[in-house]
């Protein structure tokens, strides 16, 4: 027989026999003290050192073309490695002057569990231990947070948003062929009306990448004109419904925003809910990132924005996003979660549960089998917040986009380019002795993140809104300051200085 112990020879353990040892010893604990240590002194320094630089040439060489070792190593030497080689080539995202896309800094408590939930290492695919019953509980947390009603099973974690969608996506679609007499899943979409799917130029790429995977063909995504607010003009939907149906296609989803990812945007969701309750419409909602904005208050409270996010058929809301959770962690809410199960339960006899309950696995609800723990980290960020802490980081955050916005209306070299609905401001620099308008602006903007970005002091990335290049800043960190802002302003004009000479 083989020996089945596991290797001693690199000190990662010892022999069974003497119970504390083996593969998880006292050599685990020591390490696992000095990785703690190492992360804590990481996150602490953050905030003094560059928001980000490129990864010199021979770190990258280190990173990527490393070969396998062909004996183990010991767990200190590979903390070292991580130490020296892999903490400081961070993308930027936990510096309080990182204002890209839509990344957070790790909620703490977040960070503290994710060593925890390996540790278990259970598949959340389903069962009964902790895994899946903690799932349930931040799940509802998360509906009932935004005010999304929260039927037994009303949802799930998933990687992020994009496979929310695919997930919410597929349950409209067989939703809908049911409804029609037929049966997606056993069928295929061959020979059938072309089903016809609606979002804005805003929405997220995830959306039209969910639509091609479940076949309905990039050319059946319609795209709904924005008004001056970049919002959906809901009377455009509502002409493309028609003429869609007097073609003979069958509409059978419109896509809303929660938040933009080009300007935080909200589409008017009431009023796209009454359109698709017209006409049998799937009322999906990408609240990816945005769907937080629902709790902001006083000068910053975005709530009437939302109206009719509760009429939603689902909603992708990101916990990796604004909550600051570790990456990856998405969710999709439903407000039927039988359709859902509809789309994906699948359940070969090695899985069958009879002790599952009516709910059964969360495997039947996606296309996951073995699931990571999610819920541990999003249950110990939101519970280390509370709802007053997310409350108030959502404030936080939604008023520096705010204040930014002013300070950009207030410079006579600075444009703001959509209004603040989230904590995103867009906007452009227009320096006084630049080209004017035009090609040369759009030019200028473009270049303007990779420029302010290779500076170190902030980043900030860009886009096209309106047909214009812009600057976009997203405010997801609890420790920005308005101070920060200030410096974000002076490092555009130097870096737009520094591309102009
Ligand atoms: C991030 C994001 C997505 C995509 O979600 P992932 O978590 O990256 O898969 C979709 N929509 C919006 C608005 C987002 O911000």
């Amino acid at each position: 027989m083989n020996d089945l112990r596991p290797p001693a020879a690199n000190g990662t353990g010892g022999s069974h026999e003497d119970g504390a040892h083996g593969t998880y010893g006292e050599d685990l604990r020591a390490a696992g003290a000095k990785a703690a240590a190492i992360a804590a002194g990481h996150l602490a320094g953050v905030a003094g050192r560059p928001v980000w630089q490129p990864v010199p040439a021979a770190e990258r060489a280190w990173l990527s073309d490393q070969e396998l070792p062909e004996a183990g190593r010991p767990l200190d030497e590979l903390l070292e490695d991580a130490r020296t080689h892999v903490l400081p080539h961070p993308m930027g995202n936990g510096h309080p002057r990182f204002f890209g896309w839509v990344n957070s800094p790790p909620n703490p408590a977040g960070v503290l569990v994710e060593p925890l939930a390996a540790a278990l290492n259970p598949s959340c695919a389903g069962g009964d231990h902790a895994g899946p019953h903690l799932e349930r509980a931040v799940v509802r947390w998360l509906a009932e947070l935004v005010g999304f009603p929260h039927p037994p099973g009303g949802g799930l974690l998933t990687s992020g948003a994009s496979m929310a969608t695919v997930i919410c996506l597929a349950a409209a679609r067989q939703r809908a062929a049911l409804a029609d007499g037929w049966d997606a899943r056993e069928e295929g979409l061959s020979g059938r009306p072309p089903m016809v799917m609606y979002v804005t130029e805003e929405g997220h790429s995830c959306l039209h990448k969910a639509a091609q995977l479940l076949g309905l063909g990039a050319r059946q995504v319609r795209t709904v004109p924005v008004d001056a607010a970049y919002r959906m003009d809901v009377g455009a939907l509502r002409a493309m419904v028609a003429e869609d149906l007097d073609a003979g296609r069958r509409p059978f989803c419109v896509a809303g925003s929660a938040g933009t990812v080009n300007s935080g945007a909200v589409d008017p969701l009431d009023e796209i809910a009454d359109v698709a309750a017209e006409h049998g419409l799937w009322f999906h909602v990408d609240g990816a990132y945005g769907a937080l904005g629902i709790l902001a208050e006083g000068a910053s409270s975005a709530a009437p924005h939302y109206a009719g996010l509760d009429r939603a058929d689902s909603l992708a809301l990101d916990p990796h996003k604004w909550l600051g959770v570790p990456v990856g962690c998405g969710c999709a809410l439903l407000r039927d979660p039988s359709a859902a199960r509809d789309a994906f339960s699948l359940v070969p006899s090695y899985l069958i549960d009879d002790n599952a309950g009516e709910l059964g696995w969360f495997a039947e609800y996606g296309p996951e089998q073995t699931r990571p723990f999610r819920a541990l980290k999003t249950w110990a960020t939101m519970s280390h917040l509370g709802r007053s802490g997310i409350v108030s980081l959502v404030n936080h955050t939604a008023g520096l986009a705010r204040r930014l916005a002013v300070m950009v209306e207030e410079a006579s070299d600075f444009e703001l380019l959509a209004p603040v609905t989230t904590s995103i401001t867009a906007f452009r620099h227009r320096p006084h002795d630049g080209d004017g308008d035009g090609d040369g602006l759009d030019a200028l903007n473009r270049a303007i993140p990779g420029a302010v970005q290779a500076r170190g002091n902030a980043f900030l990335t860009g886009t096209r809104l309106g047909g214009r290049d812009a600057l976009r800043a997203c405010f997801l960190h609890p420790d920005t300051t308005e101070r920060d802002l200030v410096v974000l302003l002076e490092e555009i004009r130097l870096a737009a200085k520094s591309l102009r000479t």
